[in-house]
This record gives structure tokens, C-alpha cells and sequence, in this order.
């Protein structure tokens, strides 16, 4: 038989597995064929760095894009768009999680930092400044505990008609919070999602747990089946999440998946099914354990990808894949650090574009070119305004009228409906806790080419181009005074608009200043 008869064979099937759910009376609005309802599903990968994939985003392969091998990756780049310029709302987890499903900025949500437990700061010590007053508890159910009011994206989605699921690492709330619960989110599945930051482990045998009294909040929790089969934990929650999609067809919806990889965070643990090449290419043992690590999801988007196939589903499927946050280079890989995103500098904690630069890759046939490229800068905060259009959400202009996100829809498209000069801003008031460049309290915004960064302790300016200086390496704020001026405006206006909360003087724990209006002299 031939692709496209196997194709309309398999769409057939699920019609008539709607039908058959419609004549149960547990018929949602609508099917997952339904071209005004696509199915959407969001791989959002932990602390995959902008150079942890084949996938070139420079116009040279570099020497990371030669070492990893994700095959899927490259086809979903082939059969979509990839994005140069994509960017994480922030440079650690949470903030950049809160802001996909809250569609607010780290800086307007007051979700900052990472959370752990509740009432917990997990800033960083540090004498020179404090952390402001925070939203250490992360996402809620509750408007009342947050500093917007709007509902969160798969709450509006499930509200659309979609089935919600969620798969892997969650990370929105504290743990010992609603928050930390994706079902209180909005979400109708959850697979593995809690308040953990990271997983005990990725090891069956280690029952996806660190073993330890101290972890056991981070123990992967539902996947017992999985325990001494030898099944990687990203292995497991691809199984499992092909199973989701099954059963979302079944209740005859479009199906909304995050699948949100506990990979390539640590613990950095080998994926043996993947460990040998990179062993063979002498990478240090870390270095092959990490690449292991970006392999198992690559196959795993495979495999869903394949699944979304089988069924037929994948012509009306918008899928992205992207980043958290910048790569891990400031502890744990192997020496020399902060090198792991070259030709970026720095990584995951950094304002510099380690930190916050992320792949991402769009796919949606039919709707985005085959094989095409964006160099628009986008970020997180654009995904929520995109979903909602996606989706047909109806009063979505109300609900993203106060964002600055946008929605990238017509750009998928091939559109140039989006400046590359509308200001992008990040904001990290905190001490992540280890030393590297860029890795302090920060403010940075982009407008085109030029990046401001401002640094609270000692009240820098930094201005790079990033268009002939990609790692950040001459500061051209003595040579560019006007560029500097102008984004130094556009910062303050970016801040103040998101009510940003900036770190506090140690002495009278009041807010310092904000970053100054530069002259342009
Ligand atoms: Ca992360």
C-alpha cells in the first residue's frame, strides 16, 4: 500500500474511533483531525545548550553540531522551520517554564529564580546585594497568589476543546504548593511532573529516585512499572506519552502535549543506548554521558514523531522544540568550563547569550515551509500568544493584550510580521550560586543586532553586536554611545512596564536603582 493510502487508511481509523467515542457520549468539541483545531505538541528540552543538536544554527557547522548526532532533529528542521535566534525567557529553569504557560515575562510574574520548596529563596548568597521579595512558590492555580490575573495556557487550551497532557519535568510550583501539581494547571494527564527541578536518577534500577531522605522529592513518581526493566527514564516517559496520544485520540480532541524532557539536565547519567559512540570518539566520560543524554531525547521526539504518523496525525500537528535555558558550562562538564556553547559565551545562569540562546525548531506542514529559516529574534514569551492563535482561542486579543510576547504564527508562515527590533528583555535580580562570566544579577535587553547588558553589583553597562560579535567579546558601549543610549532607554521602559523587582541594597533593604539612562555622549 502506499504512504498516502496507508495515510487516509489511518485517518479513516480515527474517524471512525470518534465516531464510535461520539456514540458513547464522551465526544469532546472537537476531533483531532479538525484543520481549526491542530494538535500542538511542545518539546521543551532542560538545559538544552544552543549548540546541543546537528542541526547547525551558525552558517558554518561547528564542532558540537558534528559531535551530537540527532538525526529526528535534523528531519523536523528539513520538514519546518529552525530559528537562529530563539531565545529562553530566562537562564534557569522555572522562570523560563512560568512564562510558556503564564504568557508573562520572569519579570512581570515576579518569578524569577528557580523554586524549590515552599517559602524557600533559592538565591545565592551574596554580600554585595539582596534578592527583591520574590515569588518563591512559583505558578498557583490561584490568581491571588500571583502578580497577574490571567488564566494559564493549558486551562485556555482545555477550555478550546484540546485534551491536556503533560510528560516529564513540570517545575511551575514549589514543592508542598498547589503548583506543583500540573492537574491543578490545567492540565487533564500528567506523567512525572512535580516540583522537581531534576530527576533522582534516569535509571530504572534506581527506581528513577537519588535513594536519598534529602531527594525524595525528586523521585519520578508513577513510572513503577518502568523499575528494573532497564529503561531509561527518558525512554519511559516516551512510551508513555505515546500512550497519552492514544488515549487523547480516543476521547476523539485535539491533544495539547508538553513534553517537557527531564534530559539533558543533571544528573548527568549515561543513556547506554547511546554511550558507546561517543566513548569510541574519546569524549571524557561526563561529556559522552551528556551527549548520551541529548541522543535519547533526540530519539524519543523520533518515536513521538513516528507515533503522530501512525496515526495520522501528523499533517494537522504543529510541533516545536526547544530550550529552557541555555547549556550547563559552569559546573559538573568537563574541564575547561563556560566553553560548552561556544561559539556562545558562557551558559546556563549567564545574562551572556550561553545563558538565554536556545534552539528551536518549528514544525507544521502545510502551514510552515519545508525547510526554511528564521533569524527573527524570538522567545518564550511569544509561545503562549502563538498557542492561543494556534488553537482559536476566541478572546485571545484580550488575553495577550497586556503581554509583550507575540505570536509567531504568521511567521511560521513565511510572514515578516515581526520586527527584528522590538526589544526582548531578561531579568535575573539573583546569585545563581556559581561563578562564571555573566553570572550575577542582570538586566539585558536586545534590539536588532546590539545587546545592553547591565550588571546590579557593580553597576555596569556592557553593549555587544551581536551580529559581528556572537560571543560577546568587545564591549562597544565607549564606541556606540548612541545605540547604548537608545537600549539603555528602552531597558528602563521594559522594566518599569513589567514592574520588575529589582535586588535590594543590603543595608536598607530598599531596591537599588534602576539601571541608568545613558547620554549617548
Ligand atoms: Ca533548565
Amino acid at each position: 500500500m502506499c504512504p498516502t493510502m496507508l495515510r487516509v487508511k489511518r485517518q479513516l481509523t480515527i474517524i471512525g474511533t470518534a465516531l464510535v467515542t461520539l456514540a458513547c457520549g464522551l465526544s469532546g468539541p472537537a476531533t483531532s483531525t479538525d484543520p481549526a483545531k491542530p494538535n500542538i505538541i511542545v518539546f521543551l528540552v532542560d538545559d538544552l545548550g544552543w549548540q546541543d543538536i546537528a542541526v547547525p544554527l551558525t552558517e558554518v557547522p561547528t564542532a558540537f553540531n558534528l559531535r551530537y548526532r540527532t538525526p529526528n532533529i535534523t528531519a523536523l528542521a528539513a520538514e519546518g522551520m529552525k530559528f537562529t535566534d530563539h531565545y529562553a525567557a530566562a537562564p534557569v529553569c522555572t522562570p523560563t517554564r512560568t512564562t510558556l504557560i503564564t504568557g508573562h515575562s520572569p519579570a512581570a510574574t515576579h518569578i524569577t529564580n528557580w523554586t524549590q520548596r515552599e517559602g524557600q529563596d533559592t538565591s545565592a548568597p551574596y554580600p554585595l546585594l539582596l534578592p527583591p521579595g520574590w515569588n518563591v512558590n512559583g505558578v498557583s492555580p490561584s490568581p491571588m497568589d500571583h502578580a497577574f490575573t490571567s488564566p494559564l495556557l493549558p486551562v485556555l487550551l482545555r477550555e478550546a476543546g484540546y485534551h491536556t497532557i503533560h510528560v516529564g519535568k513540570a517545575h511551575w510550583g514549589a514543592v508542598g504548593t498547589p503548583g506543583a501539581d500540573p492537574l491543578a494547571l490545567g492540565f487533564d494527564v500528567n506523567i512525572g511532573g512535580t516540583a522537581a527541578g531534576q530527576p533522582g536518577s534516569y535509571l530504572s534500577e534506581q527506581h528513577y529516585s537519588s535513594g536519598t531522605e534529602q531527594g525524595r522529592f525528586r523521585d519520578v513518581p508513577g513510572l513503577d512499572k518502568y523499575y528494573n526493566t532497564g529503561t531509561f527514564l527518558t525512554e519511559a516517559l516516551t512510551l508513555e506519552a505515546n500512550q497519552a496520544i492514544d488515549n487523547a485520540v480516543a476521547t476523539g480532541r485535539p491533544v495539547f502535549l508538553h513534553f517537557a524532557h527531564f534530559a539533558v539536565h543533571t544528573p548527568i547519567e549515561a543513556d547506554d543506548r547511546f554511550m558507546q559512540h561517543y566513548l569510541d570518539m574519546g569524549l571524557p566520560p561526563v561529556e559522552a554521558r551528556y551527549a548520551s543524554l541529548i541522543e535519547g531525547v533526540d530519539k524519543s521526539v523520533g518515536d513521538v514523531l513516528a507515533h503522530l504518523d501512525h496515526r495520522g496525525l501528523t499533517d494537522n500537528t504543529l510541533v516545536i522544540y526547544m530550550s529552557d535555558n541555555g547549556g550547563l558550562a559552569a559546573h559538573t562538564r568537563a574541564a575547561p568550563v563556560h566553553v560548552q556553547n561556544a561559539p556562545l559565551r558562557s551558559g546556563k545562569g549567564s545574562g551572556y547569550e550561553g545563558g538565554i540562546r536556545v534552539p528551536m525548531i518549528a514544525r507544521w506542514p502545510g502551514h510552515v515551509p519545508a525547510g526554511s529559516v528564521s533569524h527573527v529574534p524570538t522567545i518564550t514569551d511569544d509561545i503562549f500568544p502563538t498557542l492561543l492563535e494556534v488553537a482559536g482561542v476566541l478572546n485571545r486579543d484580550a488575553l495577550t493584550a497586556d503581554l509583550v510576547g507575540r505570536s509567531l504564527q504568521g511567521l511560521l508562515g513565511g510572514a515578516d510580521d515581526i520586527s527584528p527590533d522590538r526589544p526582548l528583555l531578561w531579568h535575573y535580580p539573583h546569585f545563581w550560586g556559581v561563578e562564571g562570566p555573566g553570572i550575577e544579577p542582570f538586566s539585558a535587553l536586545r534590539s536588532g543586532r546590539f545587546k545592553l547588558l547591565f550588571f546590579y553589583t557593580d553597576r555596569r553597562y556592557e553593549l555587544y553586536d551581536l551580529d559581528t560579535d556572537l560571543g560577546e567579546t568587545v564591549n562597544l558601549l565607549s564606541s556606540h554611545p548612541a545605540d547604548a543610549a537608545r537600549l539603555s532607554g528602552m531597558m528602563r521602559v521594559a522594566l518599569e512596564r513589567a514592574g520588575a523587582q529589582l535586588p535590594l541594597d543590603p543595608e536598607t533593604r530598599e531596591a537599588v536603582e534602576l539601571p541608568p539612562l545613558l547620554t549617548g555622549r
